[in-house]
């Protein structure tokens, strides 16, 4: 059986009309009737709105090429996605449906293409005008701006190995990508970074912008092939899930492999290259970002680095539900909805602290950490905890 990994709905939505292999799509997801990505939807989990759902979106569309519901209310009703990607990793329907079996659909995709298409038929959504702002902002930094993280450092601009920092970390989070930056010149790894990295893009193609994406995708993959890179270390969850799964859509090949700053520093830790000895007496659990455990896979390699830190207790969340969470600050949704996106964070803090744990771990994600440290202002428990920093100190840095 050949199941298509063609990107699936290429025909755009425009004057007023569903192509009918979009609804085709819909109405086989509606058929099918599975809803097994209800209640681990974080939109949903908020919302209580089943349209808010995979299978609401689906139902939509449906009901729209049926004229048995309007534009206005689907372009509503796609702004309550924040793109986790949980319901393609639960729902079978989203993973193997269409029209059964033959094809290979996510609902990820499907929601920034009706994003995309909106936008593209001159009725875009207000509340994400910013994106476009922001990425012009970013292409006025200048170098000494976006490399301040790494002052002191002697970084080079050239290398086999890239440590590919972005603007958003570069100027938000700072702390992460130094410590990550240390942490590989413990272990005696040669690595350059970019002079001038731009937006990786996630936000741009979160929110269906998927030109200005490209046009960063661009730029972003010259500068890595100018500076000789191989090996392009990410130590940023967002900006991975987009270079490891949007950059191939838009380069037939690409001349360096990125890999996920955890699973690098796994392999060092486990080729003895970087020793974890120093004591980390903490008892604390470990946020899964959704651009890693639901979008790209990455959910050991973080577990077993904060398990070699001596003295550190892990003590993690129930196994179903580590994978129902989202910060929600995602997909445009707290720009669409920042009460929702508040009560999100606020609810995945709690779960944590319900755990009895004294700290929250946050795995190299800028926007998961600029999204909790915001709500933990009011109530600072659990302690929020980065990882690079937790194996800095772990490494003795
Ligand atoms: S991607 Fe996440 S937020 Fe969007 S519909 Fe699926 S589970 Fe809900």
């Amino acid at each position: 059986m050949h199941i298509s990994t063609k990107r699936f709905y290429d025909k755009p939505i425009k004057n007023g009309v569903i192509p009918e292999e979009l609804a085709y799509d819909a109405f086989m997801m509606f058929a099918s009737r599975h809803k097994h990505d209800r209640e681990i939807c974080p939109a949903f989990q908020e919302s209580r709105n089943e349209s808010h759902t995979a299978y609401g979106f689906h139902t939509s569309i449906l009901a729209v090429s049926r004229k048995l519901a309007s534009f206005e209310e689907l372009k509503e009703q796609f702004t309550h996605c924040t793109g986790c990607g949980a319901c393609d990793i639960r729902d079978p329907n989203n993973l193997l449906a269409g029209d059964y079996y033959l094809r290979t659909t996510t609902n990820v995709d499907l929601v920034r293409k009706v994003r995309h298409d909106f936008l593209a038929s001159g009725n875009g959504y207000k509340e994400w005008a910013f994106v476009g702002k922001h990425l012009e902002e970013h292409k006025r930094h200048k170098t000494d701006e976006l490399t301040r993280w790494a002052d002191g450092l002697g970084l080079p601009n050239k290398g086999s190995t890239i440590l590919f920092v972005d603007c958003l970390s570069a100027l938000q989070t700072p702390e992460i990508p130094r410590a990550t930056a240390k942490l590989l010149q413990a272990a005696g790894i040669n690595f350059g970074i970019l002079s001038e990295p731009w937006d990786a893009g996630a936000e741009a193609i979160e929110t269906g912008q998927f030109e200005a994406a490209e046009e960063y995708a661009r730029h972003n993959a010259q500068q890595l092939k100018d500076a000789g890179a191989k090996t392009v270390v990410v130590p940023d969850a967002m900006a991975y899930e987009t270079l490891y799964l949007e950059y191939p859509k838009v380069f037939s090949s690409m001349p360096f492999k990125p890999i996920f700053a955890t699973d690098y520093l796994d392999h060092l830790v486990e080729d003895g290259m970087l020793k974890l000895e120093k004591p980390v007496k903490v008892r604390a659990t470990y946020h899964d970002t959704c651009s890693l455990n639901m979008r790209t896979g990455i959910w050991e390699t973080p577990r077993r680095l904060l398990r070699s830190v001596p003295e550190l207790e892990l003590v993690d969340e129930f196994h179903i539900e580590q994978w129902w969470y989202c910060c929600g600050n995602k997909g445009g949704y707290k720009q669409t909805h920042p009460d929702l996106s508040k009560d999100l964070a606020s609810g995945r803090l709690k779960s944590a602290a319900d755990l009895g744990v004294d700290g929250m771990i946050l795995g190299f994600s800028p926007r998961c950490s600029m999204q909790f440290r915001e709500i933990s202002k009011k109530n600072p428990n659990p302690k929020l905890m980065e990882l690079s920093g937790i194996l800095a100190e772990s490494a003795g840095i």
